[in-house]
């Protein structure tokens, strides 16, 4: 009896949204009439464009039923989502699914038709446009899109380049996927031979003794090699098509794309990542204190990211310890983080139980329409099980703090997206150190810190110089596995100061992240969310409590202004100069002293 109240009490509640999960009839109508909707905007953009009184009025009409229309197309693909999620097995789910992609793919085109207009509006349109009353909330979105339509092509021209996208250009990253997906390897685990994906691969390297995780990664990379053909085959036709289109709008960097989606400045990139270089060296005694640690004169790549293994036992910890535990960390920055932590449980607005059909990992999604927001994990009773509840609470306060504001101006860029998120995550994992019951978990603990630094600053860094020096070469012609592996070696040695004994050359083929083909550049904004959210800690570490209105004021804009504006406003800091990262990455850091000193009692 007592176990079914405590596993109730770790499944979310989605009845009280759409009632009746896949199978929901008022689910099925909020569909059919966001369909119905969306099909007919479409055709009034594509036909009759004179059939509104006057152009500034149908400019106004279109944005207000655009936006209308994304956030209730958002709290579709919402509840399709935690659908899917909680039973991997529910067909009727990714029947939604495929319909909710359709009606986002009619509204991407009619939003491109929305584009069109604005670019051919003049000048006295735009600021008539501006000046309305409902509309001027909406100004940062509105004036955005015009910039942005603005240094693309007309859109005749950006049309045909969006039509050949997907045969040209998406395909090569689909292409990528099924390449890796079709891949296998044979492992040899305790003198039995299996058959494993490259996924389930990746997780045994992590988890798996040292000696053993030399050699999976011998196999890895030579599986890797195998395909690499291939796979450049990918790489040099994505990124080919991406530089004709830049030549095309007349942009002469790379990063202009991705600067752009991430509202940033080139300055801001140079300082932050100029920052890091200065820092870099920092990390190796950690680096060469866990390879003692670990037994090892130096690490390899692949042993970076795996736990010390210092035999301490972990504590299991119970949901209702979590709760509490959150809740009372929270406090101290912010009682009204910590109440609305409480809620969350209190309202069931987690999924938390450990069964099997979920979906691996973690996630929390908003419901606009009604104001709310779903976390979805697997609770086991591990320290990290409780920090990423954490993280995906501070997710869920950020929806909160903006759920008044009209939807445009809600939607925040990649690397802001995390600020609230690593922030809560921190200063749980922070708590957990202070409270670890012995020297053996609180090494582990700090480890799994530090390693994130070494991540953000050095993996990412690597990336981040292989992709930019990998582009200037693609501008000459192909660039073949051989050379990709070379530029890939390179990079790495670079970011990690030379301090590993094996590199992984086919990074470039094994990692996914460099052939996605949605956002270019899909690395310096993790750095940047991480190193934003390490500075905002570091004021909230000195300002306490007094700091938490701030903090919520902040995360009001973050849908709304550029990054520089934004740390401007709320910290009076000039996120192109380096003091601002200086101070980031001295407060990521301030563990490291504490780390040697127990590893040197271990040694
Ligand atoms: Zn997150």
């Amino acid at each position: 009896m007592g176990g079914d109240r405590v596993s109730e009490q770790q499944r979310w509640d989605l009845e009280s949204l759409y009632p009746g999960g896949s199978h929901s009839p008022q689910f099925r109508n909020f569909l059919d009439d966001l369909e119905t909707n969306a099909t007919s905007f479409s055709m009034v953009l594509q036909n009759t464009p004179g059939a509104m009184q006057s152009p500034d009025m149908g400019l106004k009409a279109v944005i207000l039923t655009m936006q209308d229309l994304s956030m209730r197309l958002r709290e579709a693909s919402a509840f399709v989502s935690c659908l899917t999620a909680q039973d991997v097995h529910d067909a009727e789910a990714k029947a939604l699914q495929t319909r909710v992609n359709r009606i986002r793919a009619t509204l991407t085109s009619a939003l491109a038709l929305l584009d069109e207009r604005l670019q051919q509006a003049g000048e006295d349109s735009i600021r008539a446009l501006l000046g309305d009353p409902e509309l001027a909330p909406l100004a940062f979105a509105i004036e955005e899109r015009i910039a942005r339509s603005r240094r693309r092509l007309p859109a005749e021209q950006e049309r045909l380049i969006a039509r050949l996208s997907s045969d040209g250009y998406i395909a090569w990253g689909e292409l990528y996927d099924t390449i890796v997906g079709r891949m296998t390897a044979e492992i040899e685990m305790e003198g039995r031979r299996e058959i494993v994906s490259m996924g389930q691969l990746a997780n045994r390297m992590t988890q798996a003794a040292q000696r053993d995780r030399d050699r999976m990664f011998d196999v890895w990379e030579s599986r890797f090699a195998h395909e690499a053909d291939l796979c450049a085959e990918a790489l040099n036709h994505l990124a080919g098509f991406r530089l004709q289109v830049y030549e095309a709008r007349g942009w002469h960097s790379v990063l202009e794309e991705p600067l752009e989606i991430n509202r940033m400045s080139r300055e801001t990139l140079e300082a932050m990542w100029d920052a890091v270089v200065r820092n870099q060296e920092r990390l190796l005694p950690y680096l060469n204190a866990k390879a003692r640690l670990m037994g090892v004169e130096k690490l390899s790549f692949y042993d970076v990211d795996a736990p010390l293994q210092s035999g301490a036992k972990q504590r299991a910890i119970t949901y209702e310890e979590a709760r509490q535990f959150i809740a009372e960390q929270f406090a101290a920055f912010s009682p009204d983080m910590a109440a609305f932590a409480d809620a969350c449980f209190a309202r069931r607005w987690i999924e938390a139980e450990d069964r099997p059909g979920k979906r691996p990992g973690g996630f929390c999604t908003s419901f606009p329409v009604h104001q709310v927001s779903r976390i979805f994990v697997t609770f086991s009773g591990t320290p990290g099980n409780v920090a990423t509840l954490a993280h995906e609470i501070g997710h869920a306060y950020h929806q909160h703090v903006l759920r008044d504001l009209p939807y445009l101006a809600t939607q925040y860029a990649m690397n802001v997206a995390e600020t609230a998120s690593t922030f809560a995550e921190a200063i749980v994992s922070d708590a957990a150190i202070r409270a670890a019951s012995s020297d053996g978990e609180r090494l582990e603990l700090l480890n799994e810190k530090l390693q994130r630094a070494v991540a953000m600053m050095m993996n990412i860094h690597a990336r981040f110089l292989f992709e930019t020096r990998f582009y200037d070469e693609r501008k000459r012609g192909y660039v073949p596995a051989e050379r990709l592996n070379q530029l890939m070696v390179d990079a790495q040695m670079e970011a990690y100061r030379g301090s590993l004994r094996r590199y992984h050359p086919h990074f470039w083929a094994s990692k996914l992240h460099f052939y996605i083909t949605g956002t270019p550049f899909y690395n310096f904004p993790y750095t940047f969310g991480y190193l934003f959210s390490s500075g905002i800690h570091a004021m909230a570490a000195a300002e306490g409590k007094a700091f938490s209105r701030r903090y919520v004021d902040l995360l009001r804009d973050t849908g709304r202004m550029r990054v520089e504006d934004l740390a401007q406003k709320h910290m009076g800091a000039d996120l192109t100069k380096p003091d601002f990262w200086q101070t980031a990455i001295d407060f990521a850091l301030r563990d490291l002293d504490a780390f040697l000193q127990l590893a040197n009692q271990r040694l």
